[in-house]
């Protein structure tokens, strides 16, 4: 046990193949809201796109890399291997006839943990889970759910986030060859859970399009993010020093299971440099790169929204 905990995740972020399939499948299947349309810092001539609720509120945020030659990855161990949207109890029936009606190709309902599931490929076939939560939360996706991480063996990872990150076992239910504990922040936040998966099949992941790249945790202030980064140093985990993100600081560990982890700051978030009723609107670059954005403009493809 320890005094302090991870209120749940800030955003989930993905490789896909080209971009239009991507805004297509996010804004109008799923609902959600392109809140930020910019590059990725790393490599400017590629989009780095960020999804989430008409607020931009940490917890609903999914981003992705658009690589146009990505090649297809897959999911295995040492990966995150699905994430999970919440779906309120009124709104979960509603979306299943709306997708029967509009031919979305989905799977289920199945049941975890007793709540309803149905999965969704996106299109670089990924897999995209909502998952029926009580109460009524409207009729659009309220955010992360959870984000499960497959893993050869759950027990170093069970032991940091239980020790260390402040989670707490809530579950476990093992079906169909599969073995699924959950995890749990305490609070309500979005994206409290964590399913820590074992399969028996042997499966080698690969990352690319269609995989999940790293999922991250949320520190409510810059001073919340450093005292993480001291316990983790503590734990022995390898982290990176603070990095400047733009919409939130970030640090990044691998995690003893293989999964890439990082902790995000809520602050500054996505309305630093657009207003809440524009966001996503306009491509927006960090500073060292304004100075080439007619070159950066030239080679992204167009995205139509
Ligand atoms: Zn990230």
């Amino acid at each position: 046990m320890t005094d302090k905990a991870i209120p749940g995740l800030h955003h989930v972020t993905a490789i896909s193949g080209p971009p239009q399939g991507n805004v297509d499948f996010f804004t109008k299947v799923m609902g959600q809201r392109l809140v930020k349309k910019t590059v990725n810092f790393d490599d400017p001539g590629t989009y780095h796109l960020y999804y989430g609720n008409q607020t931009a509120d940490p917890g609903t945020i999914l981003t992705f890399f658009p690589f146009a030659d990505a090649g297809p990855g897959r999911a295995g161990p040492g990966m995150a291997s699905a994430y999970a949207y919440s779906l309120g109890h009124g709104a979960f029936d509603d979306w299943m006839e709306r997708w029967a009606l509009d031919a979305v190709d989905f799977d289920g309902p199945t049941e975890r943990f007793g709540q309803r599931v149905i999965t969704v490929a996106d299109p670089d076939g990924a897999k995209v889970e909502l998952i029926e939560t009580p109460g009524d939360h409207g009729p659009d996706l309220d955010g992360f759910h959870s984000a499960t991480l497959w893993l050869d063996d759950i027990a170093p990872t069970h032991r940091l986030m239980t020790d260390v990150m402040g989670y707490e076992e809530v579950g476990h239910e093992a079906k169909e060859g599969q073995e699924r504990t959950r995890l749990r922040a305490p609070g309500d936040a979005r994206g409290a859970v964590i399913d820590l998966l074992r399969t028996d099949a042997p499966s080698i992941g690969r990352p690319g399009a269609g995989s999940i790249h790293h999922i991250a945790f949320r520190a409510t202030s810059d001073e919340d993010q450093l005292e993480w980064r001291e316990r983790l140093l503590q734990a022995g985990m390898q982290v990176t020093p603070v990095i400047d993100r733009q919409y939130f600081n970030a640090i990044y560990f691998r995690e003893p299971g293989g999964v890439l982890f990082e902790i995000a700051t809520d602050p500054p978030g996505f309305t630093k440099d657009e207003t809440l009723e524009h966001l996503g609107e306009s491509l927006k670059l960090p500073d060292q790169y304004e100075p080439i954005r007619d070159r950066i403009e030239r080679v992204l493809p167009e995205l139509t929204v």
